[in-house]
């Protein structure tokens, strides 16, 4: 069934709140096999949302409202509803005794003006509201579904949870399950991922593929349509497989995994130590390793080495590298490196020197990064270019590091099998 939500509020179109009840309302429906294909927001203007709903009604089958079912004279989505469908309202006595214990509870009176609360429109189903004092409303209307739910998020979670949601599966039944699933890819650009599968781009239908870049990683959703969660799942499994074949050297993980997380899961793995001497990233890199819970089993430590003078003391980086190639340069990046790993008498050693902009340092362009990973018997070194605000090369560098050292690892690993 097609499902438009329209979210209502001033605030929402002026940018002053996120629409966080779209989120939430998007993600169970589609979990629950609905398809979400439209959402409007809307300000509190009973004609423009009039004829939004006239909209709706003209291409989904349940359209659901948020907000303005308030008691004050701006919540106009109930009057806007009963107008276009045509319904009379009644004095509800259960939801105006809700109504009054709420404000009992809270040792006042029942304002004047919320009894417009407790009227309902005539063969209106109610959702009980146990956080606040709106009521929800379920409308059936020339066979197309209106529900209508409070705008504050936490008694709209709560009606929904309670209610809502059990209702949708009794009226409705079954819609199937939709399962996402998330590949993870470093080393690659967008236009060739897409390249690569774009064939399979071109015949999707069940399951579909997205294409996304996000912090110099590229995501790849897979999403599947099915009857039964283990359906779906073989589904994307097959999907998977295809796609794997196509870009195996680059796909590092699949949903929640975080690079962080892959990097310690194979440190463990091998029963290996890690040190870090960062200089632009200022500990970013270290920091996202500390994210993972249990990381004190593989990161020994990590120095943020920001001027040459430290560079050279504590990392015994030497002073003819720095005046010669200076501190964002290939030499120096291995000597810090090399410099990590004896300082923390860890098995590996990765450093990062840069300039992550915005002006130029040393004669050396914005952006220009040197990490190198040092091992036992060698030292590896890449030269990247970021071209991001500041903070976002920061990010970049840092996951580029940890991915760095993982491909070592892997590489490592792939040797000795
Ligand atoms: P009230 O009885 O509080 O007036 P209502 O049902 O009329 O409730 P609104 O007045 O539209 O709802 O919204 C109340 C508050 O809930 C907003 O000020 C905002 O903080 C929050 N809110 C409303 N809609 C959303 C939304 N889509 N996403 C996140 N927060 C929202």
């Amino acid at each position: 069934m097609i499902v438009e939500v329209i979210n209502t509020g001033t605030e929402l179109l002026l940018g002053e709140i996120l629409n966080t009840n779209f989120q939430y309302l998007s993600r169970h429906l589609n979990n629950m096999g609905f398809d979400v294909l439209y959402q409007t927001t809307v300000g509190d203007n009973a004609p423009r949302m009039k004829q939004s709903v006239l909209h709706a009604l003209e291409r989904a089958d349940i359209i659901i409202i948020t907000g303005g079912l308030g008691p004050t004279r701006g919540d106009i989505t109930k009057d806007t509803i009963v107008e276009i469908c045509g319904l009379e309202c009644y004095l509800d006595l259960d939801t105006w005794g809700r109504i009054d214990a709420f404000f009992t509870k809270k040792g006042s009176c029942v304002p004047a003006n919320n009894d417009k609360q407790a009227m309902i429109p005539v063969g209106a189903e109610i959702l009980q509201n146990d956080v606040g004092t709106a009521p929800g409303l379920f409308i059936c209307y020339q066979n197309k579904y209106l529900i209508l739910l409070p705008g504050p998020p936490a008694e709209m979670t709560d009606m929904c949870e309670k209610q809502l949601w059990p209702l949708l599966e009794k009226k409705f039944g079954s819609q199937g399950i939709i399962l996402s699933r998330t590949l993870h890819l470093r080393g690659i650009g967008e236009s060739l991922t897409a390249e690569k599968i774009d064939d399979l781009i071109i015949e999707q239908s069940n399951p579909t593929i997205a294409i996304y870049a996000r912090h110099g990683e590229i995501l790849i959703r897979l999403t599947a349509k099915a009857e039964t969660r283990q359906i779906a799942g073989a589904m994307l499994d097959d999907y998977e497989k295809l796609i794997r074949k196509r870009l195996p050297q680059y796909i590092y993980g699949v949903d929640d995994e975080s690079l962080p997380a892959i990097l310690g899961r194979k440190l463990l793995e091998n029963k290996k130590t890690v040190a870090f001497a960062e200089s632009c990233t200022g500990g970013l890199a270290s920091s996202l390793v500390t994210d993972i819970p249990g990381s004190s089993e593989y990161l020994l430590g990590s120095a943020v080495t920001y001027t040459n003078e430290i560079k050279n003391r504590l990392l015994n980086v030497q002073q003819e590298t720095l005046q010669e190639f200076g501190a964002v340069s290939r030499e120096t990046a291995c000597e810090m490196a090399v410099g990590a790993r004896k300082l923390f008498t860890s098995d590996y050693g990765v450093s990062i020197t840069g300039n992550a902009g915005p002006g130029e340092s040393e004669n050396k362009p914005v952006g220009l990064v040197y990490i190198a990973v040092a091992t036992e018997k060698v030292v590896y070194c890449q030269e990247h270019y970021f071209h991001h605000s500041r903070v976002e090369n920061k990010l970049r560098i840092a996951l580029t590091a940890i991915s760095m050292l993982l491909n070592k690892i892997n590489q490592e690993n792939d040797l000795e099998e």
